[in-house]
C-alpha cells in the first residue's frame, strides 16, 4: 500500500463530489415543466396557478389546502419593539401598522404568549415582550381590528417554558401540584375572559407550551395531567360563558423523535384529556425531515383523532446578527435543505406548509416573524431598550427569577434573522409565501434558487460503502470496534433523526468526563487502487484543545486528516482521507475523538470506496 504523497490527506471536503447536478436534474423532475423552462431562462415570469399574484419570489399552490386551513403567526414581542421604536414598512415602503400588514399578508390567526408575572418586585419586566394577559389583550384586540383571530398560549409560568424549563409561576411556587391544578383553572378563566372582553376573537387557547418535561414546576405525568385537565376545564367553561367555540390545543416539541410523540399522544388519550388539538414545534433545522414530520402528524391524527397543527416554524433570510445579540439559527449560508436566503425562506416555510397539509394538519403558525433588531447605533443603545421594553429576549431583572440561563445571558433577539422583515422593518417578499401557498405567484425568481439539497432525495452514502453498517442503521455495532479512556464509554448509538446524517441513527458522543475514544472498523478490500474514505459528523462543546480526526490505517501503516472543528448542532463536517491499498489488505477506517468534559457529538455515514 503507498500512502499518495507521503500519506495525502484532503481534509475540509465539504461536499462529495459531483453532489450538486444529479441533485439538479431530481430536482427539476420533480418541479415539472415550468420549472424546466425557467431553470435555463430565469428572466420569464413563471406563473404556478391561475390566480397567481406577481411576487419577488417563486411560490408553488399547495394543492388541495383545506378551505379553513390556518396560516398564523407568533408576534408575542410587538408591544416592545414599538416600544423600543422599532417601526415597520408595508409592500409600498410606507410606516404601517404590523397588524394590517400581516393581515393583509393573509395572516389568520396571531398567537401570543402569555406568562402569569413576568416582572420583578420592582415592576421591571423580564423582557420577551414582557407577555402577560393585559398585553396579550392588547394585541388580540388589535389583531381582531384587523379581522385576524387569536391563538393565546399560555406559559403557566413567569417566563419562557420548554423542554429545557418549566418553572412555576412565583405565586404559586409554594403549591402543591393539586393546588397548582386549582389555580391554573383560576388564573385560566379570569385571564381568557379578560383577553376575550378586551375584544380578543380568540379561538385557539394552547395550555401548556413544549411540555415534554413538565409544567408549571410538576414533572410526573399525574401532576402535570391534572393541572391539563383543569385549565382544559377552565378553557371549556369560560368559552361557553361567552358563548364562543375555542378549541383545546395542547403542545409538544421534538417531533423528530416519533417514539416519544406517540407516547405523548398515548398518554393524553388514556389520561382522559378533553383537548382539540396535538401541536407540535417544526423548525426545519432542528426537528428532522419533512418526511418524518408527515409520518408523525399522520400517525397522530389516526391514533388519537384529533386535529393536529404545527405551532412553531420559522427559517431564517439571511446569515446576518442585526442586533450584536447571537442569533440562534442560520449563521452559515446553508441550513440542511436550504439557502439562508429570501427564497430559501420562502421555500423552507412552503415546504413545512405542504408537508402540513399532506398530512392532514389544520394549520401552521410562524413564530415570531417580526422580532427585528431595535433602533440604537450600538449594543449599549439597544440594551437600554431591551431592559427598558422588554424587547430583548430577556432583560437583567430575568436574573432573579431564572438565574441560570437569562441570569446569564440575557440580551437581544435571537431571531432577526428570521423575521419578514429585514433589520430596518421593511418587509420582504418572502411573506407572500402565505398567500402564495393557496394562488401560487407569478415570478421571475429560480424556484430552485431557495435550495442547496433537494429535501426528497436521500443521500446514497450507505450503500456505497465498503464498511459493514456504515450508517448505524443496523441494531448490532459488533463489527465497530470502540476504545475508550476513562470510567465510563462516552459512546452509544442514538436513535434520533435530528442528529443523523440520514436515517435515523448515529454514532453518538457524549460525557461528563472527558472524551477519549476511537471507534473504528477493519474491512479486507479486494482490489488495487486508490480508495476514499469519510464521514460525517456533527458535535460541539468540545473545547479548543480537542483532537477529533478521521484515521485510515492499511496494514499497520496510519493517515488522518488535521482536526475537525466540531461548530454546532448539523453544521455537518466531511473529512476525507484518500490513500492506496493492494488487494487483501485490511483497512481500517476510524474516528479518533478526544475532548473535553460535555463535549458532544455524532457521527454517522462512514464511507469508504473505491475513488
Ligand atoms: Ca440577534
Amino acid at each position: 500500500m503507498i500512502m499518495k504523497d507521503g500519506g495525502s490527506i484532503l481534509s475540509g471536503g465539504q461536499n462529495r463530489a459531483g453532489n450538486r447536478s444529479p441533485l439538479r436534474v431530481v430536482r427539476l423532475m420533480t418541479f415539472g415543466l415550468a420549472v424546466m423552462l425557467l431553470a435555463g431562462c430565469a428572466k420569464d415570469t413563471v406563473k404556478t396557478g391561475p390566480d397567481a399574484f406577481a411576487s419577488e419570489v417563486y411560490v408553488e399552490p399547495v394543492t388541495n389546502l383545506p378551505r379553513d386551513f390556518l396560516r398564523g403567526m407568533d408576534i408575542s414581542s410587538v408591544l416592545s419593539e414599538e416600544e423600543s421604536g422599532v417601526v415597520y414598512h408595508d409592500k409600498t415602503g410606507k410606516e404601517a401598522s404590523l397588524f394590517l400588514i400581516l393581515a393583509d399578508a393573509g395572516i389568520d390567526m396571531i398567537r401570543v404568549r402569555v406568562w402569569n408575572d413576568p416582572y420583578d418586585g420592582d415592576g421591571h419586566g423580564y423582557g420577551g415582550g414582557n407577555c402577560d394577559t393585559q398585553r396579550a389583550a392588547r394585541i388580540g384586540a388589535r389583531a381582531a381590528e384587523c379581522g385576524m383571530q387569536t391563538l393565546v398560549d399560555y406559559h403557566y409560568s413567569d417566563f419562557w417554558a420548554d423542554p429545557n424549563k418549566q418553572m412555576a409561576p412565583k405565586a404559586w411556587e409554594k403549591l402543591s401540584a393539586a393546588e397548582k391544578a386549582d389555580a391554573a383553572y383560576t388564573y385560566t378563566a379570569e385571564s381568557l375572559s379578560a383577553i376575550m372582553n378586551a375584544g380578543a376573537d380568540v379561538r385557539i387557547v394552547q395550555i401548556g407550551n413544549e411540555i415534554n418535561n413538565g409544567m408549571a414546576g410538576e414533572t410526573t405525568e399525574g401532576a402535570v395531567l391534572s393541572i391539563l385537565k383543569s385549565a382544559a376545564r377552565a378553557v371549556r367553561d369560560t368559552a361557553s360563558a361567552q358563548g364562543k367555540e375555542i378549541r383545546i390545543a395542547v403542545h409538544f416539541t421534538g417531533v423528530d423523535d416519533r417514539g416519544m410523540i406517540e407516547r405523548k399522544a398515548k398518554w393524553l388519550t388514556e389520561g382522559g384529556l378533553d383537548y382539540d388539538i396535538f401541536g407540535v414545534s417544526y423548525y426545519p433545522f432542528w426537528h428532522g425531515s419533512l418526511e418524518n414530520l408527515k409520518t408523525v402528524l399522520t400517525q397522530i391524527r389516526t391514533d388519537t383523532g384529533k386535529e393536529t397543527m404545527i405551532l412553531e416554524t420559522s427559517f431564517p433570510y439571511t446569515t446576518q446578527d442585526g442586533d450584536d445579540s447571537g442569533n440562534s439559527a442560520g449563521d452559515t449560508k446553508e441550513l440542511g435543505n436550504y439557502y439562508v436566503s429570501v427564497q430559501g425562506q420562502t421555500q423552507a416555510v412552503h415546504d413545512v406548509f405542504a408537508a402540513a397539509a399532506e398530512a392532514g394538519a389544520k394549520g401552521v403558525f410562524y413564530w415570531e416573524g417580526a422580532w427585528i433588531p431595535v433602533p440604537g447605533s450600538s449594543k449599549a443603545d439597544r440594551q437600554k431598550l431591551w431592559e427598558a421594553c422588554g424587547s430583548g429576549w430577556a432583560s437583567s431583572y430575568a436574573g432573579v427569577y431564572d438565574p441560570e440561563d437569562a441570569g446569564r445571558y440575557y440580551g437581544g433577539s435571537s431571531w432577526d434573522n428570521q423575521a419578514f422583515f429585514d433589520h430596518s422593518g421593511n418587509l420582504l417578499p418572502s411573506v407572500d409565501v402565505f398567500k402564495g401557498i393557496r394562488t401560487g405567484t407569478a415570478s421571475k425568481a429560480d424556484p430552485m434558487s431557495g435550495y442547496c439539497k433537494d429535501p426528497h432525495v436521500q443521500a446514497p452514502a450507505q450503500a456505497e460503502s465498503l464498511l459493514a453498517n456504515p450508517g448505524f442503521e443496523d441494531e448490532d455495532l459488533s463489527m465497530w470496534e470502540v476504545s475508550f479512556n476513562g470510567a465510563k464509554d462516552p459512546t452509544d448509538r442514538q436513535t434520533k433523526e435530528a442528529d443523523a446524517k440520514s436515517g435515523e441513527n448515529a454514532f453518538h458522543f457524549w460525557s461528563a468526563q472527558a472524551v477519549d475514544f476511537t471507534v473504528e472498523q477493519t474491512v479486507k478490500v479486494t482490489e488495487n487502487g486508490t480508495y476514499v474514505a469519510t464521514a460525517a459528523l456533527q458535535g460541539g462543546d468540545v473545547g479548543d484543545d480537542a483532537d477529533i480526526h478521521l484515521y485510515v490505517r492499511v496494514n499497520g501503516k496510519e493517515a488522518g486528516t488535521d482536526p475537525v472543528q466540531l461548530t454546532g448542532w448539523v453544521n455537518w463536517k466531511e473529512p476525507v482521507v484518500e490513500f492506496d491499498a493492494a488487494a487483501g489488505d485490511d483497512v481500517t477506517v476510524g474516528f479518533l475523538v478526544k475532548c473535553k468534559p460535555g463535549g458532544w457529538g455524532t457521527i454517522d455515514d462512514v464511507v469508504l470506496a473505491r475513488k
